[in-house]
């Protein structure tokens, strides 16, 4: 089964997990290529309509107005983590002053998004889309209920360039016994804010950049989309909910997901206008499952393209060059 291993001089943790090896990879290897694959056709794509028989039976399905399966989810055929429900207490292999490795555990999921052999999230349709952000939030509220777990990220890799190995639209989910650092990192600073001003820091955050403006990419309908402040990569995006929401199911349960599939739409289709072929990420950061304190967390979608690879300076200082302010990524957005 997959192992995790952890550093404790330098904080790494890292799944080791060769059955990833084996996963079909449908983009040709070379410079970053976004879009550009090799091409499963429809026929062969273990996602579309018709080839259900080529991944594990499905634990969810949404039906669209024919009947058909309109959204489906499957186990990771080559999971990263597996949960078979001994793993974590027998499978601990070494552990020393400085390092630790056990089996890696949770749940890991694969979200077929369309039963079409579609490539681009812009191609769905607003309610398409709702279905799928619909779904994010069943599995998301499943695990969660589930109650081994601490952590749900919902992520979508989309472009060779963003990791993705097959074109066919689809995003992952992994349940995880801990919040991973960076969440872990970013409660203790947000509890902290809480703490000195009794208000939810993101809510702050929210009301500063629509008073300065000029990163708000597009708000309505309860919903903002902005370039934030230090934006990662050009066109990088966030989209929140603009009144206090700390978990995505939970504004999922509101009935708030049209809305945020016409703001998401909007999002993706004008980031596809200014890098049509570029890949892209994006996750949703909703409230860890064992924090109590709502105040702390409100939840965001961030949506990541992938312009520029990682390269020596982001690895080895975690400190990235962006060639363009989001500002002037906000501008070019509303305009398009
Ligand atoms: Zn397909
Ligand atoms: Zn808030």
């Amino acid at each position: 089964m997959p192992e995790l291993r952890t550093d404790w001089l330098t904080g790494r943790s890292v799944i080791v997990a060769e059955n990833r090896a084996q996963r079909p990879n449908e983009f040709a290897i070379g410079p970053a290529s976004g879009g550009v694959h090799t091409g499963n056709s429809a026929v062969t794509c273990p996602f579309c309509a018709g080839n259900e028989h080529l991944t594990p039976p499905s634990v969810y399905e949404q039906s669209g107005g024919d009947g058909r399966w309109q959204i489906r989810v499957v186990p990771n055929k080559y999971p990263a983590l597996a949960h078979d429900g001994t793993s974590a207490s027998t499978t601990v292999c070494q552990r020393s002053l400085w390092a630790d490795s056990s089996g890696a555990t949770g749940a890991h999921e694969v979200i077929v998004e369309s039963p079409n052999h579609v490539d681009r999230m812009s191609a769905l349709s607003v309610e398409e889309l709702r279905k799928v952000l619909e779904a994010y939030a069943a599995r998301l509220s499943h695990w969660q209920q589930h109650g081994r777990f601490k952590y749900g990220l919902l992520f979508k890799n989309q472009g060779a360039a963003a990791g993705a190995s097959l074109v066919h639209v689809h995003s992952q989910l992994v349940a995880l016994t801990e919040a991973p650092p960076p969440v872990q990192r970013e409660q203790i600073r947000a509890q902290t804010a809480v703490h000195k001003s009794g208000r939810c820091p993101y809510c702050q955050l929210i009301d500063l950049e629509r008073s300065a403006g000029e990163r708000v990419v597009i708000e309505g309908n309860g919903f903002i989309a902005f370039c934030p402040f230090a934006s990662l990569q050009p066109f990088e995006a966030w989209v929140m909910p603009s009144d206090h929401r700390a978990a995505f199911e939970q504004s999922a349960g509101e009935g708030t997901m049209p809305a945020l599939a016409g703001v998401l739409q909007a999002v993706v289709r004008k980031v596809e206008s200014q890098l049509p072929t570029a890949a892209y990420n994006w996750w949703i950061r909703t409230a860890p499952w064992h924090v109590n304190d709502d105040r702390s967390s409100h939840w965001r979608l961030e949506l990541l393209p992938r312009v520029s690879p990682l390269a020596g300076l982001e690895l080895a200082a975690g400190v990235h060059i962006n060639p363009l302010s989001p500002e002037e990524a906000a501008r070019r957005l509303r305009e398009a």
